[in-house]
């Protein structure tokens, strides 16, 4: 029986961080095997709001990579992939702008927030407007069927959707499949300083790679109750960073609930909070950095694992992209 194919991957704008591995990398380690797996390294995507430093998008397709292997993606059953290393998504994306208008693009509500987010006012990237129909060709060049994104994300499943149905409509028949988005249980990691987010643009995530010292340093600065000022005092666990950070990491949530309830009657110091966070969290990266040091060291292996993922990558997206060139009755030289 052949597996469903799933299509995930991460911008390479930085080495990823602890919300990577609560919200997606766990659930990629899951999918192995259950699933025929592609993971992207999306360098031309993050290229759509990182013009500027294409040099940092280049060096983090390496840390991006080292981070998969490192946490256990196995290159004989996870495909990883350089995006542009694979004009078939390109080539598919540019005919889907012909599928696509400006309004629909503008009106998508996950670009809607995400152009406010950064700043753009009204000088966007045409890359960054247009990449709702860049990733409709990542998506569809795999056929993949299952996606995962996080809940803010959905809207750009459904664009991609839209035009697999506009594709299909056109060629009289079915090319693509449509896509199912899938939206992790553990939702979104806040950043260390509180913010909705950990996001590696932010400079407030604690990364797969940090040091034992840059750990602790983090727990330490982290963002609890600011109204929590003694140890008896009564204290918050919504919105405590270090509470969200036990509840996707801690493996004991018995005594954890036991810790939120304390904690809300008063008597639990953030001491005692972060010194726990900080075990687990130590724990739980000390592994992954020594086996991505011995990786690291190992560049030639890093490559071949991206360059072999690549071409086997190609010849799959390229069949793909000559059905849809065919489907549409262009001419197929
Ligand atoms: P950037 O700041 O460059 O946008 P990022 O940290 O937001 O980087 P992305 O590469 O944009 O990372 O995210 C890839 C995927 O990783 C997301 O779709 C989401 O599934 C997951 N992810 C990222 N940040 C978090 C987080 N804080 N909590 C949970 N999941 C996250
Ligand atoms: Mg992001």
């Amino acid at each position: 029986m052949t597996k469903p194919v799933i299509l995930t991957g991460d911008r390479t704008t930085g080495p990823l961080h602890i919300g990577h591995f609560a919200g997606s990398l766990r659930n990629r380690l899951r999918f192995q095997d259950s699933h025929e797996q592609f993971l992207l390294l999306a360098d031309t995507q993050a290229l759509t709001d990182n013009a500027h430093d294409p040099d940092k998008v280049r060096r983090s397709v390496i840390e991006v990579a080292l981070d998969y292997l490192a946490i256990g993606i196995d290159p004989a059953k996870t495909t990883i992939c350089l995006q542009s290393g694979l004009p078939a998504l390109a080539e598919l994306s540019m005919l889907y702008l012909n599928f696509v208008t400006v309004s629909r693009l503008e009106r998508n509500p996950t670009i809607k927030d995400e152009i406010r987010a950064r700043g753009f006012g009204r000088d966007i990237p045409a890359g960054f407007l247009c990449y709702p129909a860049a990733q409709a060709g990542d998506i569809t060049a795999f056929k993949a069927t299952v996606v995962p994104v996080g809940e803010d994300q959905t809207a750009l499943i459904e664009q991609t959707n839209e035009i697999v149905r506009r594709i299909n409509a056109t060629a009289g028949k079915t090319i693509l499949p449509e896509a199912q988005a899938v939206i992790p249980q553990f939702g979104r990691l806040p950043g260390v300083d509180g913010k909705a987010k950990m996001s590696k643009s932010s400079g407030n995530a604690i990364a797969l790679s940090a040091s034992p010292e840059a750990i602790s340093a983090a727990v330490k600065a982290m963002f609890t109750d600011p109204t929590h000022l003694r140890i008896e005092d009564p204290g918050q666990v919504e919105g405590n960073v270090v509470f969200a950070c036990l509840d996707a990491f801690d493996e004991d949530p018995a005594t954890l609930e036991e810790m939120k309830a304390q904690y809300q009657r008063g008597g639990l110091g953030d001491g005692r909070i972060k010194r726990r966070l900080d075990d687990i969290l130590q724990a739980l990266i000390g592994p992954i950095r020594t086996r991505r040091a011995e990786l690291a060291e190992d560049h030639a292996y890093v490559l071949d694992v991206i360059r072999s993922g690549t071409e086997k990558a190609r010849s799959r997206t390229e069949v793909t992209k000559r059905e849809v060139v065919e489907g549409l009755g262009l001419f197929v030289l």
